[in-house]
């Protein structure tokens, strides 16, 4: 029987196996290989791994976790999970049967692309979430800004920080007369109007097709799609979950704990942002992984009040 079962092996996942592998406890990580930001060709602000292709970091991750005899790293999808605390029972798509007494589940969240044509094919590239991950590469440049509902607002306050030069498009939101007059002060052009459309060259720049008026060029453009947990696993578990604006997370308490006795979570699946909290609090979040994910692995550890693994330590040539 494993101590800890992960559920997803991505940048939380690998972390918390990491912490836990070191403390000597039997940890699997079954992972199916698809990571949020897979579609991004570089990933920016994780100290060390800057500016690297994500896929690297985390093959470099997994390296890495082999010198650890107590984690097992499985190439296989949970398919549900059944039992209380200490005696839990995963089904992989393999058709294999695993029992542990503790859970983390981090099988992270899909972005849902809009049904627009040219919006899949630019996510990650010359359309991305983020000012923190990619806004440095465009700083002076001319931004666009994709509203998704209120929480909008925050975004054009930090994006200050990189460009005066941003255009909102509506695209079909009703932004309130107030927070148009704030971006008026501002000086940002807000479009009107449905997007058809969005057009790219050469894997950067968005030209945005609308069913209004003429297109509208942009250097770089900025979407939030709704998003989903990748598994429903938390569903059919009955775990609370919160409403953000852009989709749901699983609750956790101070100790990353679900509101199931033994099972925990980590990473995007359990970072909310919520209305009255900007993007810097959620992107700092994301990428406190190592600390955060750290001080609830020492809880987890010490709250499981099992003996750790008896294993051999690793060779010493592994120590290097
Ligand atoms: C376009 C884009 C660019 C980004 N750029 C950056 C950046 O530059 N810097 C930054 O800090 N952040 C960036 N992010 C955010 C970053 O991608 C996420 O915060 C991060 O991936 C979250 O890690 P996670 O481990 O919680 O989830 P994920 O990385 O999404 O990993 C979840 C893992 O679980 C697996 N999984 C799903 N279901 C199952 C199942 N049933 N069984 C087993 N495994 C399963 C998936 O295959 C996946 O490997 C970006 C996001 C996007 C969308």
């Amino acid at each position: 029987m494993d101590d800890v079962i992960i559920i997803g092996g991505s940048f939380a996942g690998l972390a918390g196996a990491l912490q836990l592998g070191r403390a000597r406890r039997k940890v699997t990580v079954l992972d199916t290989g698809l990571p949020r930001n897979r579609f991004a060709g570089h990933s920016h602000g994780l100290l060390g791994h800057d500016h690297k292709p994500p896929l690297d970091i985390l093959a470099e991750a997994r390296q890495q976790l082999a010198r650890y005899p107590t984690i097992r790293l499985v190439n296989a999808r949970a398919d549900s999970v059944s039992g209380a605390i200490d005696d839990f029972s995963v089904l992989t798509g393999d058709g294999e049967s695993l029992a542990t007494r503790r859970l983390i589940l981090s099988y992270g969240v899909v972005d849902q692309m809009p049904d627009v044509p040219g919006f899949a094919e630019g996510w990650g590239t010359s359309i991305v979430p983020c000012p923190y991950c990619d806004g440095f590469e465009f700083a002076g440049q001319h931004w666009g800004l994709v509203w998704s509902g209120p929480q909008s607002h925050n975004y054009v306050r930090l994006f200050h920080d990189w460009t005066d030069t941003l255009t909102v498009f509506a695209a079909g939101h009703d932004i309130p007369p107030d927070i148009r007059a704030d971006l008026a002060r501002r000086k940002i052009p807000v479009v009107d109007g449905r997007i058809i459309e969005i057009a790219h060259r050469g894997g950067h720049n968005a030209t945005v097709k609308l069913d209004t008026g003429p297109n509208v060029a942009v250097d770089i453009l900025f979407a939030h799609p709704r998003n989903k947990p990748s598994a429903s696993l938390h569903e059919s578990l009955g775990l609370a979950t919160a409403n953000t604006p852009l989709g749901i997370v699983l609750k956790v308490d101070e100790r990353r704990e679900t509101s199931m006795p033994g099972i925990y979570a980590a990473g995007d699946l359990a970072t909310p942002l919520m209305p009255s909290v900007h993007w810097t609090s959620y992107t700092l979040k994301t990428r406190a992984w190592g600390a955060r994910e750290r001080r609830y692995l020492g809880v987890l550890v010490e709250a499981a009040g099992i003996e750790p693994a008896s294993v051999d330590p690793p060779q010493s040539g592994l120590h290097a």
